[in-house]
């Protein structure tokens, strides 16, 4: 489709409206704002001039450029006036109705080759171009917050949606310079599915009196290489916002367990514990963030290491065995023999658990040994699957459901969720690296442990950790099936 892309319509001139049509005027577009309120197109663009002139006294652009991107945006009081848009990002509030009757009353106004895109983060595209003559030309652009500084943006595709114009505006927030992705219409998209894992297993840990949230968001930080903890995050976030993100998506999948929500956050928005924004969520935010200690002092005692032919780890007697998502007590009880497990750790941290009928100077022989290999150690109640292996297994996991049922490439679901929430590794990039067939077990023993189905392994995670344990080539994955 060799379409150019010269007026680009915003709608709603709120948070991301604003950012996004700060990030078109940038690229030279003749950008229309619109908002039902007008007062809302005035506040944006005097928003968008305030960042510019910080950027000018920064030396981040020149006055020239300042000069020009503000003579780009064209504030709108008429729906009537995007008449002459070539592309229109709807970015009015979260409601269907609303969306759809916008895109409605644009199917009278603007040119037959319009596209219009909605920049909904968690309503279906197939639902919001539902009744229009031409749902072909409808498609989701879901830029992140904030807009201007944010590289991710998810370019969706409803069930009629041409696939022309899906390339046409991947190849547009490139030139952008924006890092776009493809992905179906589903609940959540990629990043917003993906990253359900990351807080839902902290609720849980916190629900489950395993340790102080600092603990919980120290691990998955320093141990996990994650650039903020789950709860922090969410404080950040918004309780409220973060709540109704994973309420739509576990709607959205028909109550599917992987995605049920907590019980402690649902409290925290009802009793207004909102995080930052509020003063108080996880954390009281008028007191300093609280500092995980950990066991620090490095003690010079000789231990006694064996290390098996088959790489088992022994200190002092004690079996020293990563986790497979068994606690360490089960593990004991079984091989008659005191136990410590170990968590994930791509840091300088780490994370243990000793098993109930260890003696404490068993487990201090663990300790003292990490420490002597430069580890700062955090022991935990003894959970299975302890803190970041059971997340990072379940993001794996999510992204593999993800890739299996054809919603997106192995590559955008990586890219998305380096790229849009900064995860330190690509999940599918680290479930090859940290070995399928380990996923698959930590799984399998926590749906055997909890007997329940939200830590059901994926079918795809088994195909891969079958022919991993074989050494056969790798899945064929990138049959095309229609997406219906
Ligand atoms: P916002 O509340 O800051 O702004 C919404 C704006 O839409 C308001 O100015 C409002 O006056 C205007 N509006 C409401 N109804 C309208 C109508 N019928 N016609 C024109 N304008 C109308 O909201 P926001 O945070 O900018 O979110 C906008 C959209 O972007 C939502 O769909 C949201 O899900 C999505 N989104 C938000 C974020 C985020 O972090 N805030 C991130 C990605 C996507």
């Amino acid at each position: 489709m060799t379409i150019t892309l010269h007026t680009v319509a915003v709608i709603g001139g709120g948070t991301m409206g604003a950012g996004i049509a700060e990030v078109a005027a940038q690229q030279g577009k003749r950008v229309k704002l619109y908002d039902i309120n007008p007062a809302a197109v005035t506040g944006a663009i005097e928003g968008i001039t305030k960042r510019l002139d910080s950027r000018v006294q920064r030396g981040k652009i020149s006055a020239s450029q300042r000069e020009a991107i503000l003579a780009c945006l064209v504030p709108a009081y008429q729906l009537s006036e995007l008449s002459d848009a070539d592309l229109v990002i709807e970015a009015a509030a979260e409601h269907c109705e609303i969306k759809q009757q916008l895109f409605a009353k644009l199917e009278d106004i603007c040119s037959e080759k319009a596209i219009f895109t909605s920049n909904t983060s968690s309503l279906s595209i197939t639902e919001i171009a539902r009744h229009l003559t031409s749902p072909q030309r409808v498609a989701g652009l879901h830029f992140f917050n904030p807009a201007p500084v944010m590289k991710l943006v998810e370019v969706v595709r409803g069930i009629e949606t041409d696939e022309a114009v899906i390339q046409l505006l991947a190849d547009e927030v490139r030139g952008w310079g924006k890092q776009p992705v493809i992905c179906h219409s589903t609940p959540g998209f990629i990043v917003n599915r993906v990253a359900r894992p990351f807080y839902g297993e902290a609720w849980r840990a916190l629900e489950d009196r395993v340790a102080a949230p600092e603990v919980i968001d120290s691990a998955l930080k320093d141990a996990g290489g994650f650039a903020m903890g789950p709860l922090a995050l969410t404080d950040l976030i918004g309780q409220d916002v973060n709540f109704a993100v994973t309420c739509s998506v576990y709607h959205g999948f028909w109550q599917d367990r992987r995605f049920h929500p907590s019980l402690t956050q649902q409290s925290l928005v009802s009793a207004g514990r909102l995080g930052k924004k509020s003063g108080r969520g996880v954390y009281d935010w008028s007191l300093p963030h609280p500092e995980v200690i950990g066991e620090k002092t490095v003690v010079s005692r000789v231990l006694k290491v064996n290390r098996s032919p088959a790489g088992r780890l022994e200190i002092d007697g004690v079996s020293v065995v990563p986790t497979e998502g068994e606690t360490a007590t089960c593990l004991a009880v079984r091989h008659q023999q005191p136990v410590v497990v170990y968590d994930l750790s791509l840091g300088s941290t780490i994370v243990l658990a000793a098993s109930s009928t260890n003696t404490r100077q068993q487990t201090e022989s663990v300790v003292h040994y990490f420490q002597q290999q430069g580890k700062k150690v955090v022991m935990i109640t003894d959970y299975p699957g302890l803190l970041v292996s059971r997340t990072v297994a379940m993001i794996i996991n999510e992204a593999l459901d993800t890739l299996q049922k054809g919603i997106a490439s192995a590559e955008d679901i990586d890219i998305a969720m380096q790229t849009g929430v900064n995860y330190p590794k690509g999940p599918l990039a680290w479930g090859a690296e940290w070995g399928w067939g380990r996923v698959l077990t930590l799984l399998e023993n926590l749906q055997h442990y909890y007997g329940e189905e939200r830590y059901r392994p994926c079918p795809l995670l088994r195909q891969k950790a079958l022919l991993a344990h074989y050494a056969m080539p790798r899945v064929t994955e990138s049959v095309e099936v229609s997406h219906v």
